[in-house]
């Protein structure tokens, strides 16, 4: 077993309960990919952690004890997982959540997510993918019960992101069901499902009639997901806006597996700073509008980034907004605390009034390291306008 010596800044953050390991604390290390016995200067014994590069950190620290990392370590924190997800598993509403995630259970480096009889496993690094076999055993002893499985590789080095794992072949279309409404995912297209699950509860807001009776503009659509919440909570009508061709036949899928007519639901391919200038244009107002963009995204010609730009969408947003209207600000940027989302946010707002309605951080089977901040990287508000 590889001992390695940290500094005291290293732990202190482990006795803080921080979990992931920060490239600037462990310089040219030369090792990678390996489960190391970490201790400080005086030679104590710290824990067990393992190294491996990912997007987030160079490794994650797993035990505080000497024990073996096998299948029955994995196998405990399998089970003590299920049991915390008992609400979802007994809840006929809702067939797809998140079994694990990452530190929050116990493990940094994969997350399971149920979809109906099925799982889709995501390995964040390589040391995780080596040992996959021991999780998956572990994972089918807990969950005899899962027909079937999946894999996403979110690290770079592999030639291919999305697999079949084990078990019957789900469906290329499957239909899962999350507040009682009907969602159409993929589970091997590519890394993403068609559903972004951690989103339920804000889904759920707008099932229960958050825009009942309104108009909804739905910016960075994706697959659409929160116009097909509204429509089922009574919005009025709904307009999707995504600039990914494929978004609109995915929407429309939705909408479909709930045997909605897409009359009053428009999908529209198209770049949102683009869209904004095309309502101005014709006097388009709306009554909700949601701003979930990625953390960062480029097209031809220009850069967006959370970070520094948000404040530009909400901006825009007031000007097609309805007198009391309300904005669903979202973001899953984990460099972007939730203080400063608000601070961009509030640039945006400038000296329009507003008040903040709900705030929603990961949900429940989103378990987040409570610890550690960052992990929780979810950050949603509801805000109406007051002119
Ligand atoms: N809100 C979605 C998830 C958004 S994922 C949901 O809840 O499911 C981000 C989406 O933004 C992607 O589908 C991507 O195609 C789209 N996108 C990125 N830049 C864009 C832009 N400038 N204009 C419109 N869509 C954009």
């Amino acid at each position: 077993m590889i001992e390695l010596t940290v500094s005291p800044i290293v732990e202190r953050k482990i006795k803080q309960g921080i979990c992931v390991l920060e490239a600037r604390d462990f310089p040219h290390l030369g090792v990678e990919n390996a489960l190391v016995h970490l201790v400080n200067h005086q030679g104590q014994f710290i824990g067990q952690a393992y190294l491996s590069a990912q997007n987030k950190g160079v490794g994650w620290f797993i035990s505080r004890k000497k024990e073996p990392i096998n299948q029955d370590f994995m196998q405990a924190l399998l089970l003590e997982a299920r049991q915390k997800r008992q609400s979802y598993e007994h809840s006929p509403l809702t067939t797809a959540y998140r079994l694990f995630n990452q530190d929050g259970d116990g493990f940094g480096g994969v997350t399971i997510d149920r979809y109906q009889d099925y799982a889709v496993f995501s390995w964040y690094n390589e040391y995780i993918y080596s040992i996959k076999d021991e999780i998956v055993a572990a994972f089918q002893a807990v969950y005899p019960d899962v027909l079937g499985a999946y894999e996403k590789i979110r690290f770079k080095g592999l030639d291919y992101e999305s697999a079949y794992l084990y078990g019957d072949e789900a469906p290329e279309e499957l239909t899962v069901f999350e507040n009682g409404v009907a969602y159409q995912v993929f589970l091997n297209n590519g890394l993403m499902t068609g559903i972004f699950l951690d989103q339920h509860e804000v889904r759920g807001a707008l099932v229960d009639g958050l825009a009942a009776g309104k108009s909804l503009l739905n910016m960075f659509s994706y697959t659409a997901a929160f116009s097909v919440a509204a429509a089922m909570g009574g919005a009025r009508e709904t307009t999707s806006v995504d600039l990914a061709k494929r978004s609109k036949e995915l929407s429309e899928a939705h909408f479909q597996a709930n045997g909605l007519a897409v009359d009053q639901h428009r999908f529209i391919v198209m770049d949102v700073f683009e869209y904004f200038k095309y309502a101005k244009r014709k006097g388009l107002t709306y009554d909700v509008i949601v701003l979930d963009p990625p953390s960062f995204a480029r097209n031809k010609k220009q850069t967006f980034s959370v970070a520094k730009d948000y404040h530009q969408l909400i901006a825009q947003s007031i000007e097609i907004l309805s007198p009391k209207g309300i904005i669903i600000a979202s973001t899953n940027a984990s460099n972007v605390p939730i203080e400063k989302f608000k601070k961009e946010i509030e640039k945006g707002f400038g000296r329009c009034k507003h008040r903040y309605l709900e705030t929603y951080r990961l949900p429940s089977d989103f378990v987040s390291n409570q610890k550690d901040e960052s992990s929780n990287y979810l950050k949603v508000f509801t805000i109406q306008v007051e002119k």
